[in-house]
């Protein structure tokens, strides 16, 4: 029956048993220890390979009091092995899982920086719902998040509605903005590039509901950051050279991710703002709800990063801008330039007010938890400001100094003349990076060599994912519990 059903000979069979008899076959599986088992030189390959790679640090993790650090944006776990696999010689080679385990092992790395547009809220209520077996928890729980998620919605209707009100009224204008990842100069096809740091092209859009139109403002880290100040001065810009006369009203949209856009700098630029556009009466900031914001200008980005993979060469911002230029037909994206003059600081004006941690009700405020800041033309010391979407009143800060005589003031300039440059001599890039691209300097073509040689190094200076500058963030950071 054991014959018939596997279907071999009789002969094969007897042969193996008398093998077995005699002893002169003995059973060897699981001693070899595997064709693959890793050699310690093997291990050592792989280990140098990974540490051949440029890491970065986080901000969001330094708020999380992590020590994690992350490779550079688009390096994935299988184009590292595919680059190893090209580099090291046939018989030293180990397997991908091999490799992987190293890497999950050895190694406190990752290959994906921490989403900014996960909500916070969100996670944690999924993860309490998870963890509790109470029914009447649960509910409670359902009904906090169904709020969160209506007040999410709501806030993003409210856009919708800003935008269209901005196209059909002449003294409303509505502008979205955002940060765009940062983006790597030069881009080379060589397998050098993926092993050294490269230069970030920063990019702050701005898309504007009266004639849906996007602008991109460019600038490199070795100009400027990408901090409050620096998307302040962006928009400060743009209003200028963009919002007609007959706009009363401008409201700025923005994701609310961080503090990056609700901290007393960027509220002190748009002052200025207000000052250097005396036809607009009011500029309120409004934003989404972190995690669950869609912003116009997210898919104005998309566009760009869809035309950016068709790309293998890009050497100077001005490559850039031409793909952004082009990457859409309908409706194309405008690109400026930002240039030194055009960032400007607040922290002389910062000396001029008192930055207050109570409404003039006594109330605490939490810049993190604001859903709404107004700020108003015939009200310079005051910042109204919102806590809830659907709050029915703004509440008020006073800004001024108690003390001190009054200032002679202009007409209506008090804060404006005080901005100063943000960056008068540029900003230096870390030394590490500096010396990378000294390294593949000989790949950039001639003509576009000298925009990198004008770069300055700061051996101090710490690296972080997206581009900020760790050490001297200035604006306060999420803690998770917003
Ligand atoms: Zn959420």
């Amino acid at each position: 029956m054991f014959i018939n059903t596997l279907q071999i000979s009789t002969k094969r069979v007897n042969s193996s048993l008398s093998k077995v008899r005699t002893l002169s076959v003995s059973d060897k599986r699981g001693i070899a220890g595997g064709h693959n088992k890793m050699t310690e030189h093997q291990r050592n390959y792989v280990i140098n390979h990974i540490n051949k790679f440029p890491r970065y640090k986080s901000h969001y993790c330094r708020a999380h009091r992590n020590e994690q650090e992350f490779l550079p944006v688009g390096t994935t776990l299988p184009l590292m092995y595919k680059l190893y696999n090209e580099e090291t010689p046939k018989k030293d080679c180990v397997s991908f899982s091999s490799y992987r385990k190293i890497f999950l092992t050895e190694f406190n790395l990752r290959t994906k920086a921490p989403k900014k547009d996960t909500c916070n809220k969100c996670d944690t209520f999924q993860a309490k719902a998870q963890s509790t077996s109470s029914i009447e928890e649960k509910q409670l729980l359902k009904s906090e998040h169904d709020a969160h998620l209506l007040e999410a919605e709501c806030a993003r209707k409210q856009m919708e509605a800003d935008l269209k009100e901005a196209f059909e009224n002449n003294e409303l204008e509505t502008l979205t903005f955002d940060m765009e990842k940062t983006l790597p100069l030069p881009r080379l096809t060589t397998n050098i590039i993926f092993y050294k740091r490269q230069l970030w092209l920063y990019d702050c859009g701005i898309h504007s509901g009266k004639n849906n139109k996007a602008v991109c403002n460019l600038w490199i880290e070795g100009q400027a950051g990408r901090g409050a100040q620096e998307v302040g001065s962006c928009i400060k810009k743009y209003v200028k050279n963009n919002v007609p006369e007959t706009v009363k009203r401008l409201i700025l949209w923005s994701d609310s991710c961080g503090g990056q856009n609700r901290n007393i700098k960027i509220i002190l630029m748009f002052k200025c703002v207000l000052e250097e556009n005396p036809s607009l009466d009011s500029i309120q900031l409004k934003f989404l709800t972190s995690g669950h914001s869609f912003l116009p200008n997210d898919s104005d980005f998309g566009d760009i990063e869809c035309a950016l993979k068709r790309q293998q060469k890009l050497f100077s911002p001005e490559d850039y801008a031409n793909v952004i230029k082009g990457c859409r037909k309908r409706n194309p994206i405008e690109v400026v330039f930002l240039e030194k003059n055009d960032f400007v600081g607040t922290g002389n004006i910062e000396k001029l007010i008192t930055n207050r941690k109570k409404d003039v009700n006594e109330t605490k405020i939490n810049w993190l938890q604001i859903k709404e800041i107004k700020i108003q033309q015939d009200k310079p010391y005051s910042i109204f400001i919102i806590n809830m979407h659907n709050a029915p009143d703004y509440s008020e800060i006073n800004i001024k100094k108690r003390q001190g005589r009054p200032k002679n003031v202009d007409n209506h300039i008090i804060f404006l003349n005080n901005l100063e440059p943000l960056w008068p001599r540029g900003k230096p890039v870390a030394q590490a990076k500096l010396d990378d691209i000294t390294s593949y300097l000989h790949l950039i073509p001639a003509a576009d060599q000298p925009f990198y040689l004008h770069l300055t190094g700061d051996a101090i200076l710490e690296e972080d994912i997206d581009g900020y500058n760790v050490a001297a963030l200035d604006f306060e950071l999420e803690s998770g519990s917003d």
